[in-house]
């Protein structure tokens, strides 16, 4: 089975955004490194072993703390590391997550020369990214920057939008925000933290109500607006869905064990989602491959993949949905059994749609 890989490069960020669960204290301390950029020698066994195994393809996300902090030269022994390795010609796809602090011309030239997209998080306007993520303006100043030479130099790059309480009410200055970055592409992922015991931390967790309320909001006012070109994954997939195309995303995939995630230090685990859960590790860089199949936490989640909570199975957004992301399932109970915490969210949105379609006497849109 081919992995797809998240790598952790640098324990160590430059902002210090409120909800970021990484930096806090409930992360398990087995899967935490102290501020390490991943060495050139993990870097090369990584790609050895990784190119050795998959046979398919080499789906790779650079992520951190804030991966950049690595630096260029970082980045440009790995795309050799990958070319000296990929011996079975397979195709790479190599993405970066970055919170677009450090991104200048430089960084852009680099991104459309070895053809690596980039994501970058940020939470709309700049009063709800200095609410919920600490941002200065100056800071906030530099990230629209390094957007801005993402886009003259045509980078192929997205958003990352985390929602936040703060968020709701507030869909059309985000939505009129994000436009006038004439992004193309844009994600939403819910604002969701846990206490240092483990229970939701719902002061800082957005509710699966209010989450379902902001995308219901967003959707009619992305529908309403007649702009055009900006894709939004949340919806391109409930309209995909709609129209009986397979899903993209983990979350809606049945694939949750193929994603491996790799510290700094070398060690490797599951998502990063359940980088608080204690059997978490499945080995480091270096072992095989197939080893990691074996492990506890990854028989687990491909046995959750297949298996639905009862609930869903007679769901009728069963098959966009298939349970949702398995952390958000597993959160709820410590086991696979319960339906994703955000699932009201899913159906709220996934029933406006149909609403929506019905107004319309449509079936289907793409
Ligand atoms: S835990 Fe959620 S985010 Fe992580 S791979 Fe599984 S479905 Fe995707
Ligand atoms: S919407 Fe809820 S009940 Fe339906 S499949 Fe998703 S998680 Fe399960």
């Amino acid at each position: 089975m081919d992995f797809k890989l998240i790598v952790k490069v640098v324990d160590s960020c430059n902002l210090e955004c409120g909800y970021c669960y990484y930096f806090s204290n409930i992360v398990d301390a087995n899967t935490k490194s102290d501020k390490v950029i991943m060495s050139q020698k993990i870097v090369n066994e990584l790609m050895a072993s990784f190119f050795r195994h998959n046979k398919n393809g080499a789906g790779f996300t650079w992520h951190g703390g804030e991966p950049l902090l690595a630096g260029m030269d970082f980045f440009e022994n790995l795309v050799k590391s990958q070319n000296l390795n990929n011996t079975k010609n397979l195709k790479v796809t190599n993405s970066v997550t970055t919170n677009g602090l450090l991104l200048n011309d430089t960084w852009a030239s680099f991104f459309v020369a070895n053809n690596f997209s980039v994501g970058v998080s940020i939470d709309g306007p700049y009063d709800l990214n200095f609410k919920t993520r600490n941002t200065p303006a100056d800071k906030f100043k530099k990230i629209l920057e390094g957007i801005d030479s993402l886009v003259r130099y045509g980078v192929k790059f997205g958003i990352i939008c985390v929602v936040c309480k703060e968020s709701v009410g507030k869909e059309r200055e985000i939505f009129d925000f994000y436009n006038s970055l004439g992004i193309e592409d844009l994600a939403f992922l819910p604002c969701f933290l846990l206490n240092n015991d483990q229970s939701i931390n719902t002061k800082l967790s957005i509710s699966a109500k209010e989450y379902g309320k902001f995308l219901v909001s967003f959707f009619d006012i992305w529908t309403q607006s007649g702009v055009k070109g900006i894709d939004i994954r949340n919806f391109n997939e409930a309209l995909r869905f709609k129209s009986n195309l397979p899903n993209l995303f983990c979350e809606n995939r049945s694939e949750c064990h193929q994603h491996l995630t790799i510290s700094p230090d070398g060690k490797v685990y599951m998502c990063d989602n359940f980088a608080h859960t204690k059997d978490n590790v499945v080995g480091k860089v270096g072992d095989n491959f197939s080893n990691f199949e074996s492990s506890s936490r990854f028989m687990e989640l491909k046995r959750a993949s297949c298996d639905l909570p009862d609930s869903c199975k007679n769901c009728k957004y069963v098959s966009g949905c298939l349970g949702g992301c398995k952390y958000h399932r597993w959160v709820n109970s410590r086991d696979f059994s319960r339906p994703q915490v955000y699932c009201y969210s899913k159906k709220l949105l996934y029933s406006h749609i149909d609403k929506v379609f019905d107004s319309l006497g449509i079936e289907a849109m793409i």
